[in-house]
């Protein structure tokens, strides 16, 4: 039987293949790690491993701005009206 052979010559191949990703993996621009920009969590998949080292880098992330929302202004927690204490 020659099945290990085609065994043997399996292994190998996958190896080369991973490095090769590897080396083709970009680098956050943040922490310099390695990752994979589909697995990213950030809006600049290319740039930053993460939403956190987006968000840490530029101070404020992709996704915020495009879900922005003007800061609500502080609403009077209950508009009293000034007549309470009139009547006795
Ligand atoms: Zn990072």
């Amino acid at each position: 039987m020659n099945a290990t052979e085609d065994r043997d010559q399996s292994i190998p191949e996958n190896a080369p293949a991973f490095d090769a990703d590897l080396h083709a993996m970009p680098h956050c621009k943040r922490c310099n790690l390695a990752y994979l920009p589909n697995k990213s969590t950030s809006a600049l998949k290319l740039t930053y491993c993460s939403f956190l080292c987006e968000l840490g880098d530029l101070g404020f992330s992709m996704q915020g701005l495009e879900h922005m929302q003007r800061v609500p202004k502080e609403v009077p927690a209950d508009p009293q009206p000034q007549l309470v204490a009139a009547a006795e």
